[in-house]
């Protein structure tokens, strides 16, 4: 059987013809100068995908399901998506702009709960029946797969795990609560408490990387610093391991998954932040006695969109 996956971003959108398995067979992308509306997005997207399964040597009814992933929400009841901030769209008719050009079964869903799926499929995940996708990014997003399927909630909008609220009256956060996790777990909580180290500690070896140039702080930056040995960058670190933590526990305790896989920017300090993770978990979790999830990091990276996209109608 074959599926089609489709990843959409706010530059491009990436096509693929899936097998079973999550292995790609064909694929291609194109632009989404999502300015031109979304009506144009949409018909490119379905040519995409007509290309894609030509390219791959098969017809069109052969493909079982396209599936789509997006930076947004999808409302599975309507068949529309109420809001894709970076797309600009509000209340888009997907699956119904998609049947003009179609009669293959469309789905769509959250592009960190795809990229979570197709780590169950296909990447460190594989086989789990329940496992946990957190991107550690600008924000946080995550991807819940239990039994084997995505988990959306009853509304399609679970599993924003980056805004379950960690701290009470913590920092602002852009959705307008405080206290989110994404603002302490984030690539730009890092970024934030580094600047504001170095505001405080001129002369730390931070704000020597950067030649005082607070503004060109990223995390690579800190973590790197922290890496090295420097102290103040290992009490960030380890301050902001601890609330990555308190918001993984908070997840081990909700869903009890086999695995939790950590993705996105931060994740590519690799080992470093795994080893970190890893040594303060166990004081962490409810049911000392009892085994609780692994945590890996991420192993599928470009293509995770287009595979966990495509196994949405699987
Ligand atoms: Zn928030």
């Amino acid at each position: 059987m074959l599926y089609i996956g489709i990843d959409l971003g706010g530059t491009g959108i990436k096509a693929g013809v899936v097998d079973e398995k999550g292995v790609i067979i064909a694929k291609g992308s194109c632009p989404t100068a999502p300015e031109r509306g979304y009506e144009a997005v949409i018909h490119d997207m379905a040519m995409l995908a007509i290309d894609v399964a030509k390219q791959s040597g098969h017809a069109m009814n052969e493909i079982k399901a396209i599936g789509i992933g997006l930076p947004g929400i999808m409302d599975p009841r309507s068949g529309r998506v109420p809001f894709c901030t970076n797309l600009a769209w509000h209340d888009v008719p997907l699956i119904a702009e998609m049947a003009k050009y179609t009669d293959v079964p469309v789905y769509a869903d959250n592009d960190a709960t795809v990229a979570g799926l197709a780590e169950s499929v296909a990447g460190i995940s594989a086989g789990c029946e329940n496992s946990v996708f957190v991107t550690l990014g600008t924000g946080v997003g995550g991807g819940v797969v239990l039994g084997g399927r995505v988990f959306s909630g009853s509304h399609g909008v679970a599993t924003e795990i980056g805004h379950m609220i960690t701290v009470v009256d913590g920092e602002q956060c852009t959705c307008g609560n405080r206290g989110c996790w994404e603002r302490y777990a984030s690539a730009t909580a890092l970024i934030r408490e580094g600047r504001r180290l170095c505001e405080a500690k001129p002369d730390t070896a931070l704000a020597r990387a950067v030649n005082g140039d607070l503004i060109t702080i990223n995390a690579k930056h800190v973590i790197d610093q922290a890496k090295a040995g420097d102290l103040d960058c290992l009490e960030l670190f380890d301050r902001y391991v601890y609330h990555l933590c308190v918001g993984l526990v908070n997840l081990i305790n909700l869903y009890d998954p086999q695995v939790i896989v950590l993705g996105g920017g931060v994740s590519h300090a690799g080992q470093f932040l795994l080893d970190a993770v890893r040594a303060k978990l166990p004081d962490m979790v409810f049911y000392k006695a009892m085994p609780y999830a692994r945590v890996e990091l991420a192993k599928l990276t470009n293509d995770a969109g287009i595979i966990g996209a495509a196994m949405l109608g699987r």
